[in-house]
């Protein structure tokens, strides 16, 4: 039989991208925690955040920041210890790191100075929120957050609306976002001018937590049963299914094309033509005005 010391070799020098919980602290592996006790020093996202899960496992090995905003610097540091042979590991606030949060860029640095890296799978909130979605999982694809500013996040959902109605929406299978809990009501808005009220939509909010909750239905749905909450709060990941989107019949044509062809087809005035297309989308008349003026506003 192996003694504990033969199971547990000691620790290759090299980047170790180890996942952590995304709530539920019991959700990290027993090899995670191992290449965390093991490491010569851990590089965080948030020195203070870690130190509460490193705490909670009692876990003493040095850490270090590794942020948005010493992502460069800090990498070309850590790289120079991993050329001398040092283990270190990379962990972000929650989940896994490199996925909307730090980490591709040592990743890139490390690769290019032939540093062995090591992934160290754990708990990622968009694939479990996928995989208990109900939607699709045989194709998807992973946006990280939309814009925050509404004009971008239009743009943004305009430019899927559009490779929808050349079918590469439906081949991209569901869609997954991350999306703030002040920003979901703005965003389903939204969702809903652009793919019409029957958009299936599912809200994965706080997975793994004691609030754990999957809201599914029509984006109409969703939107009035959280808007009918005092607030909203808690982790979302907001996932989309491209099947109604089809079928809605809003998705062939932008709002600049479809007024053009009412004012052709029927003669309707710039303003009447926006009035019905309002009407049909289930959105204010301004709301369509501004998004007839942004689509415009691209064109030239
Ligand atoms: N690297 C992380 C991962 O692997 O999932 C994601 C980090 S990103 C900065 C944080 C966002 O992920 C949150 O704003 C939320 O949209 C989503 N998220 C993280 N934890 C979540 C949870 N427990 N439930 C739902 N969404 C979560």
């Amino acid at each position: 039989m192996k003694s504990i010391s033969d199971q547990n070799p000691p620790l290759a020098p090299g980047l170790y991208l180890v996942a952590t919980p995304i709530g539920n602290l019991e959700d990290i592996t027993l090899r995670a925690l191992r290449i965390l006790r093991s490491v010569d020093r851990i590089a965080c996202e948030d020195t203070r955040q870690t130190q509460k899960l490193l705490n909670h496992f009692a876990i003493t090995t040095p850490t270090v920041s590794y942020h948005l905003h010493n992502e460069g610097q800090r990498s070309v540091e850590l790289v120079e210890q991993l050329k001398d042979g040092a283990s270190i590991a990379v962990v972000s606030d929650a989940g896994t790191p490199g996925i909307a949060d730090p980490g591709h860029e040592l990743v890139t640095a490390a690769i290019s100075a032939g540093i062995p890296i090591f992934p160290i799978p754990g708990a990622n909130a968009a694939i479990n929120a996928l995989i208990a979605s109900g939607l699709a999982t045989e194709h998807f694809t992973f946006h990280g957050f939309l814009p925050a500013k509404e004009g971008q996040r239009r743009t943004a959902l305009e430019a899927f609306r559009k490779q929808a109605s050349e079918s590469a929406l439906q081949q991209a299978g569901t869609h997954i976002f991350y999306e703030a809990p002040h920003r979901i009501l703005d965003t389903l808005a939204d969702i809903e001018s652009t793919f019409g009220p029957a958009q299936p939509v599912v809200i994965a909010r706080e997975v793994t937590k004691l609030h754990e909750e999957f809201l599914r239905g029509t984006v109409a749905d969703l939107r009035s049963q959280l808007g009918s909450r005092a607030s909203v709060r808690g982790e979302i990941v907001l996932l989309l299914s491209p099947i109604a989107a089809q079928s809605t019949g809003l998705l062939t044509r932008s709002i600049a094309e479809e007024v053009a062809a009412l004012m052709q087809s029927e003669s309707l005035s710039e303003k009447d033509a926006l009035k019905r297309i309002a009407r049909e989308r289930g959105i204010g008349k301004s709301e369509a005005y501004r998004e007839l003026q942004r689509e415009q506003n691209r064109l030239r």
